[in-house]
């Protein structure tokens, strides 16, 4: 198994992904993209609540 390499969001340096702080900026969870994933999740929310509006 190879290890995953991921941006920092921070500092956009390549770090190995699932550390806990990034070894340059030393951001918390470099490689959780927080608010990616906070829309990503509100926007599956409103395509499932249309998706029910129009087909119930
Ligand atoms: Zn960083």
């Amino acid at each position: 198994m190879s290890k995953q390499e991921v941006k920092c969001h921070y500092c956009k340096n390549m770090i190995e992904k699932g550390v806990k702080n990034c070894p340059h900026c030393n951001t918390v969870n470099p490689s959780v993209r927080v608010k990616e994933v906070m829309i990503w999740t509100l926007g599956m929310v409103v395509v499932l609540y249309v998706a029910t509006r129009i087909f119930a």
